[in-house]
């Protein structure tokens, strides 16, 4: 079992962050003090950690230096709330292999903690598959056939869904919580303008509209 030590002092955050974890099979643990966190770090039971960078007691910054000194092979993905870029920057600089900014979609986490728990384990498959898309989900490129396709980072996360998901119908909000974190319908179509960036670049027939339902990727070509 794949143990995630999530630091987080923010209890809405962290009881997601450790719900989606388990639904998706990993042992999350929940710590929202960074003195303790660092004890639960030296235990070596951990994977991977998710830190928060602003917390009571010692602060994001801080914890990351000790695993870096003690740690270092450990993977860090920071949770940042604070916009400057500076702080990111200083965050990679200072060991992390990868930030997320807050608000963000469980999905987008969820890549980014496989990602780096395959990085850590290079025997693990990197490209998902469905039909002819062929998803790399370490550099984040698509490739359909022979041809590589630019996209966008959501464009990526919406396309890795239905990947996923082939032949499958996933509805509107089923699409706007697991690619935008959103779990209400913000009224805007969204949805439909990105699905209708990935059929401008996969070509239309890629994805049927299933009227009243949502959308299914087609992966046997009519
Ligand atoms: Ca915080």
């Amino acid at each position: 079992m794949t143990r995630i030590l999530i630091v987080e002092d923010e209890d809405r955050i962290a009881s997601f962050v450790a719900k989606g974890l388990r639904a998706e099979g990993f042992s999350p643990d929940v710590v929202e003090d960074g003195h303790e966190a660092i004890e639960l770090v030296r235990t070596g039971r951990y994977d991977l950690v998710v830190l928060d960078l602003g917390l009571p007691g010692l602060d994001g910054f801080s914890v990351l230096r000790m695993i870096r000194s003690e740690r270092h092979e450990l993977p860090v993905i920071i949770l940042t709330a604070r916009e400057s870029i500076e702080d990111t920057v200083a965050g990679l600089s200072s060991g992390a292999d990868d930030y997320m900014r807050k608000p963000f979609a469980f999905d987008e986490l969820l890549a980014r903690i496989r990602l780096r728990l395959r990085a850590a384990d290079p025997q693990e498959a990197t490209v998902l598959r469905a039909g002819d898309i062929a998803l790399d989900v370490r550099t984040r490129r698509a490739h359909i056939g022979d041809t590589t396709v630019e996209l966008s980072s959501r464009e990526f996360t919406l396309l890795e869904v239905f990947v996923k998901h082939p032949d499958q119908v996933l509805s509107r909000a089923q699409l706007l919580s697991r690619v935008w974190g959103l779990d209400f319908d913000p009224g805007s179509n969204v949805v439909d303008v990105y699905v209708r960036y990935l059929r401008e670049k996969l070509g239309h027939e890629t994805f049927e509209t299933v009227r009243g339902a949502g959308y299914r990727l087609r992966v046997t070509k009519m």
